[in-house]
């Protein structure tokens, strides 16, 4: 199956163990190999559908096994319990940042070592703007939610985050994206944010 063939990290296969998930959905079963293999991805799955695990084994097996570059980015504060319960025992430090919570210490947490960042939008333009944070270094981008985060008015963020000056240009990330629906509006998104991108519904 899609965690042992290819075969997924030994470190997060442990972890994935412990949360008793003994075969991949079929959001992963697809999506696992795709990302594995490198390429930007358009996926249309819902909440439910172990999407999150469709893009964090992948995104861990290859940071597991390659070392550090720098912080993936992705909206969603849920991701980083996901990434947590994940991340055991492997040298990956999640961390989350978002609106309506102490900034300060959310600075500390980013601060003291981070190589995976779950965000929200708006907080996250807060961080770039105040020069607190660099997306220079950044091998992965996951836009989770994508319907949500523009039916939410975040486009303006998302754009200023994405088309930004620090962030590597399309060909120097791997870019991923999640929606429920696919209405013409993520398909700009789309368009404008991947190179070549494999189109999964599930
Ligand atoms: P998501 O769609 O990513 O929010 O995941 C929905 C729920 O499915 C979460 O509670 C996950 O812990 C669970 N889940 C994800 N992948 C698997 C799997 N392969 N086997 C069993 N449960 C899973």
């Amino acid at each position: 199956n899609a965690f042992t063939n290819p075969p997924l990290d030994p470190v997060l296969l442990e972890n994935i163990g412990y949360a008793r998930y003994t075969t991949p959905t079929p959001v992963q079963k697809y999506s696992i190999p795709i990302v594995a293999a490198g390429r930007d991805l358009m996926a249309c799955a819902q909440t439910g559908s172990g999407k999150t695990g469709g893009f964090l084994f992948p995104i861990l097996s290859a940071s597991f096994s390659n070392g550090p570059r720098a912080p993936p980015v992705e909206p969603q504060g849920q991701i980083h319990e996901e990434a947590r319960k994940f991340c055991y025992r492997s040298w990956v430090r999640p961390a989350v940042v978002y609106g309506g919570a102490d900034i300060n210490q959310q600075l500390r947490q980013i601060e003291r070592g981070c190589d995976l960042l779950s965000a929200t939008p708006g907080r996250l333009v807060d961080l770039i703007e105040r020069g607190r944070i660099s997306l220079a270094n950044i091998r992965y981008l996951v836009l989770d939610e994508a319907d949500r985060m523009l039916d939410m008015g975040f486009e303006p963020q998302i754009r200023r985050i994405v088309q930004g000056e620090d962030m590597p240009g399309v060909q120097d990330r791997q870019t991923l994206m999640f929606s429920a629906t696919f209405p013409r509006d993520i398909q700009m998104l789309a368009r404008d944010f991947m190179k070549d991108y494999v189109f999964l519904s599930v």
